[in-house]
């Protein structure tokens, strides 16, 4: 199995994760809490990434630590399950691709979803940037040709560029994406590669 713990998440959020999800992680670190539209588009992440049912709920459980247990059981636990398909009509809800994250569910001021290439004003993108991805490689000199990309509209471009420059010192090299030259299209599809260069 290619299962995760929930103790694992803090790391491999720092090693992995794509800008949409790191920023979700952090955002939820440090409000120990996220809304809806957040809670739904990285729990089904964190669930395709391999967090079972029982690590879920005691991620989020763990997570959310300012609420008490009877408020996290009434509110939370049921929509954990749900999109685990254990409740309701028990679909299995698959990830959002980053074309579902870049043109639904529009984010407001309050909210930490969507895409950070996006949705985030190029201030804010470009100092978000640095403060996830520095330790892995990235500096400011690199942001020149990632803005101009963000620029033209191209968010899953200068995406699969962050991954090549924070993947570098494991051989990645410009143009080959997340593996012959593809570029990303999908949050899981992002960490799967990057924890696949690690083994
Ligand atoms: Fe996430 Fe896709 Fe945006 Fe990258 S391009 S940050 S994987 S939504």
């Amino acid at each position: 199995g290619n299962e995760i713990t929930a103790d694992m998440v803090d790391e491999l959020s720092r090693k992995h994760f794509p800008a949409c999800m790191r920023n979700l992680h952090d955002s939820l670190r440090r409000d120990r809490h996220l809304k809806h539209f957040g809670r739904l588009q990285y729990g089904l992440f964190l669930k395709v990434l391999g967090l079972s049912i029982d690590e879920a709920i005691l991620f989020w459980r763990r997570s959310f630590s300012n609420i008490q247990d009877d408020k996290f059981n009434k509110e939370y636990r049921y929509n954990i399950r749900h999109s685990y398909g254990l409740e309701g009509k028990r679909a299995n809800y698959p990830a959002r691709s980053c074309q579902q994250i870049l043109m639904s569910d529009q984010p407001g001021a309050s909210d930490s979803h969507g895409c950070p290439y996006r949705h985030f004003a190029p201030d804010n993108l470009q100092s978000a940037l640095l403060s996830m991805y520095s330790s892995q490689g990235l500096t400011s000199a690199d942001l020149a040709e990632v803005m101009n990309t963000v620029k033209a509209g191209h968010y899953h471009v200068a995406c699969t560029r962050v991954f090549e420059i924070t993947h570098a010192s494991q051989g990645v090299k410009k143009g080959e994406g997340v593996g012959g030259g593809e570029s990303v299209t999908h949050p899981n599809q992002y960490a799967a590669r990057s924890r696949e260069l690690e083994r």
